[in-house]
């Protein structure tokens, strides 16, 4: 799978997704991206599925890249 992400907006380094499997009653699948350089994150997303939710986290992490700034 093609994870395109762009640089970390606050250092410009290289990021990595993370993911988390959750499980009983909020049963879903948690993404959230993490700079291997400045931890910087992203505000992590829940999903019905892992593809969802990577697909939105991807998206958001990239539009805040373009944008040069993270809330
Ligand atoms: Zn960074």
């Amino acid at each position: 799978m093609n994870e395109e992400l762009k640089p970390c907006p606050f250092c410009g380094g290289k990021a990595s997704m993370n993911y988390e499997r959750i499980q009983g009653e909020h049963k879903g699948f948690w993404a959230q991206i993490i700079c291997d350089n400045c931890n910087g994150r992203s505000g992590g997303t829940w999903a019905g599925s892992y593809n969802a939710a990577k697909r939105k986290e991807v998206e958001a992490w990239n539009r805040r890249a373009n944008d040069g700034k993270i809330n």
